[in-house]
């Protein structure tokens, strides 16, 4: 079975269509050999030459795909400072003239699209469906972000006042963001953190996680190309003591991170003990994804999308579904047919067009994995395990089958995919142990009765509810993205609200 099959469809009708337009992608990869993408910290500004050092692909732990110096801790202080410098001209330059330069951005990420795939594949393991689809998600970032900008910020709001005064809001940049983003989607939201906040008129420094800087490099220079001024947007490589010290510093006047709770945790802490201005902090973070199937669902179409939300990206998405809760009477069958499509996935050489999944990021996010089914083989039921290959860091697709669904208390981040049987008069139970997770970022609900469907969405307070369709994939600006609870603080990414968070209000009342 074609298990992804729309997506394998169309990218081969639009994308891969001709032998000869594969061959040039499979040739772009092996002419790229990562001796050009040799990557500086800070483009142009304040250059950290500390000795490179190379990300090694998790395709087989060992191929180099380029190297990167990191930004130290007492660098810090420069780059806040040339971009504070720089903040002024950018938050001036026309809204209009903001969204063409993101607009021009969306054209070159589209002109380098298999550029981009090619290193998306290597650095970060992305089969090639998903790294064009990563790619298309980047630039659709951009020209939605683009188009917000011309909405909110050309002009201001006239508000209703009295004869002889004219009143106006106005939104403005806030001046530094750091922006801290995750390795799961190292190009699609690293632009969309920093291009939502170059739109909203502030400059940025982005900390990319430290498994893809390459890709983050990338994105940065052809965003200077596409005409952000060099210090408007500055790359810094390094690790977390890093990035703390950039949340820290007092220049700061904002963060937009995506990563794990435990992480924003420790932002929000920074920021509260930080004298100085009060900023925000616009976090997406995990999820306990649940799905719930009744009786009535269609099982091929679970299965699909089962299949779709739990193994896709190797399971590495926030979105992906993580318990599966199956209706008694009908579980036996669809654990039978979602089995059955799992065994068809090939797990392997994401540059290879038949794979489905690549590998996990890294060997330690291999071992964390490894460790969680050993320790599940222990008291739960390991119904079906996939193949995969033993060189590089791959984890095969999992179904385990839980005793009851409090077991699985944290988010696992791969291509485990746990069950848990529910009996039928029992929804209510299920629904509240969805909500005891704490989390709340999407939800699968199959069911063909509208009022089963009312009651759960009613009783869950969730970012992102799927019915009757997998749970992975948002569409900016068709489904804005982000959780509540312990996944996120909103605004959702890619909707209608997330630039306004990135700025400041002003007012204007004038005596005429
Ligand atoms: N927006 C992605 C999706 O809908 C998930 C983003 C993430 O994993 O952080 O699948």
């Amino acid at each position: 079975a074609d298990l992804y099959g729309e997506t394998r469809k169309n990218s081969a009708g639009l994308e891969f269509g001709s032998e000869a337009a594969l061959n040039t992608l499979l040739d772009g990869m092996k002419a790229h050999d990562g001796t050009a993408l040799v990557a500086k910290p800070i483009v142009a500004v304040t250059i950290d030459d500390g000795k490179p050092t190379p990300v090694l692909s998790p395709i087989d732990g060992r191929t180099v795909v380029g190297s990167v110096s990191s930004l130290s801790v007492d660098a810090v202080d420069g780059v806040m400072k040339a971009g504070q410098a720089a903040f002024r001209a950018w938050s001036a330059t026309p809204a209009e003239d903001r969204a063409n330069i993101l607009d021009k951005m969306a054209d070159l990420l589209e002109q380098n699209r298999d550029r981009l795939m090619s290193l998306l594949a290597r650095e970060a393991g992305k089969t090639l469906a998903d790294g064009l689809s990563e790619v298309r998600e980047a630039t659709d970032f951009c020209r939605y972000y683009a188009a917000e900008a011309r909405r909110h910020f050309a002009a201001p709001i006239r508000m209703p006042g009295p004869t002889g005064e004219r009143n106006e809001l106005q939104y403005r940049g806030r001046g530094v963001f750091v922006a801290i983003s995750p390795w799961n989607f190292p190009l699609a939201i690293f632009l969309g953190q920093v291009t939502a906040a170059l739109a909203a008129g502030n400059v940025v420094v982005a900390k990319p996680a430290e498994q893809t800087p390459i890709i983050a490099f990338e994105a940065v220079r052809l965003l200077h190309q596409a005409g952000v001024p060099v210090a408007a947007c500055q790359l810094a490589t390094g690790d977390g003591k890093m990035g703390a010290a950039l949340v820290s510093h007092p220049l700061t006047a904002g963060v937009a991170f995506t990563g794990s709770t435990e992480t924003a945790w420790s932002i929000n802490r920074a920021l509260a003990a930080r004298q100085g201005p009060i900023v925000p902090l616009i976090a997406e973070t995990g999820g306990l994804n649940a799905m719930i199937v009744d009786a009535t669902a269609l099982p091929e179409q679970v299965t699909d999308d089962v299949v779709a939300s739990a193994f896709r990206s190797a399971g590495q998405r926030c979105s992906a579904l993580r318990i599966l809760y199956l209706q008694d009477d009908v579980a036996d069958r669809m654990l039978e047919m979602i089995e059955g499509a799992a065994a068809e996935l090939t797990v392997g050489d994401p540059r290879q067009p038949a794979t489905d999944l690549g590998p996990v990021i890294d060997a330690e996010a291999k071992a964390n994995l490894d460790r969680h089914i050993a320790l599940m083989r222990k008291s739960e039921t390991v119904r079906f395990e996939g193949r995969a290959p033993n060189d590089g860091s791959y984890v095969a697709p999992v179904i385990i089958e839980l005793r009851e669904a409090a077991t699985l208390d944290r988010e696992v981040f791969g291509p485990i995919l746990h069950v848990v049987r529910w009996k039928a008069g029992d929804l209510d139970k299920v629904i509240e142990q969805v909500a005891a997770t704490g989390y709340g970022l999407t939800l699968g609900i199959h069911s063909r009765i509208d009022e089963t469907v009312d009651a759960i969405v009613e009783k869950l307070a969730v970012g992102n509810v799927y019915v009757n369709r997998n749970v992975i994939g948002a569409v900016v600006g068709t489904q804005p993205f982000g959780g509540s609870g312990l996944s996120g603080t909103g605004p959702k990414a890619g909707g209608p609200n997330y630039l306004l968070r990135f700025a400041e209000e002003q007012v204007i009342s004038v005596n005429t």
